[in-house]
């Protein structure tokens, strides 16, 4: 089969398409027919190497898939070959404390396709069984390939860590980013109020088209904490989410209102910010981190996604999993 990989960090010629064995499945795997492979950010850090990252090379990069089953490990039961699945694409050692409480993505031993075992860029690709869901009858191989790993990641940080309530506001930043379009869009379908920041006023003009109710460009804005809490009549939001880290932290502290939770996902700008302990004690802040989600969480996901093109159909997401 063909499949892109890297030998080594480096730049985008570090990648190249190659063939490689067929993979085979243990007893409780099932090879999957990709059909369609999203792009995320994280693909860019595998290719280039972050500290922290190990990546064991050689390595078939790519995080996120839809296929088709085309075969199965003797002891898979619940699935056939020809079922249209979407990967959760979350590595776990299914023993650990958290794994036997079904929170996946907090396992000891966490790890993610394309970075602790062989990705998704390839013709096939070989998961554990309780890796794949069916795919949602309203969605195609192509959009659902593009779920994992960004909307999974949104919907634990709203819903399951910062319990995002219908009529909340949430302040999203980089609007542009996977997490932060996903979050917007999960924020909407929800019944909140999303106040969203880029430095690319065509950015934000789309995000409105998307539901944001307000855009704030930080490169023409003084203060995008001020900015945000006067858009809320002065009260501040009640959930601010941040996948870029050092850049925005403190304007989430600045502008959340009192009992107000920040999520972070990701630290794209940095990871050492500046905390202003202040605000978080007197203003009996939350702050919270979040990676990913746990396979009970993907599912709850995929089938609250059914309705996402349904605007006529308002449902709001339990917390429960
Ligand atoms: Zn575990």
């Amino acid at each position: 089969m063909r499949a892109a990989i890297i030998r080594k960090h480096g730049p985008l010629d570090a990648v190249s398409v190659e063939d490689m064995p067929e993979p085979e499945p243990s007893e409780h795997e099932v090879v999957l027919d990709v059909r369609a492979a999203a792009l995320n950010h994280l693909d860019i850090w595998v290719r280039e190497g972050r500290p922290g990252l190990e990546v064991d090379m050689p390595r078939i990069i790519g995080t996120d898939a839809a296929g088709t089953i085309a075969e199965l490990g003797p002891r898979v039961h619940g699935m056939e070959e020809g079922d249209n699945v979407v990967l959760y694409p979350g590595l776990n050692c299914g023993c650990c404390e958290f794994c036997i409480k079904g929170e996946h993505s907090k396992c000891t031993r966490f790890g993610i396709m394309g970075v602790q075992r062989d990705g998704t860029f390839a013709e096939k690709v070989v998961v554990p069984a309780s890796n794949v869901v069916p795919v949602p009858d309203n969605l195609d191989m192509l959009d659902a390939a593009a779920l994992p790993v960004a909307y999974l990641t949104a919907w634990r940080m709203l819903f399951s860590r910062a319990e995002l309530l219908p009529g909340d506001t949430v302040l999203i930043h980089g609007i542009g980013g996977g997490v932060a379009i996903a979050a917007l869009q999960l924020s909407v379908m929800a019944g909140a109020k999303a106040i969203v920041t880029s430095s690319s006023d065509e950015k934000l003009e789309r995000a409105g088209d998307l539901g944001a109710a307000h855009g704030i460009n930080y490169r023409t804005c003084d203060d995008v904490a001020a900015e945000a809490t006067q858009l809320t009549g002065g009260r501040g939001v009640d959930v601010a989410v941040d996948a870029v880290g050092a850049d925005t932290w403190p304007a989430d502290l600045s502008a959340l209102r009192k009992g107000g939770t920040v999520v972070n996902c990701g630290v794209t700008a940095g990871a050492e910010a500046r905390t202003n302990l202040h605000q978080l004690y007197w203003n009996h802040l939350s702050a919270l981190g979040s990676t990913l989600g746990s396979k009970g969480e993907f599912r709850q996901f995929l089938r609250y996604s059914v309705y996402a093109r349904r605007p006529a159909v308002w449902l709001y997401p339990p917390y429960h999993t």
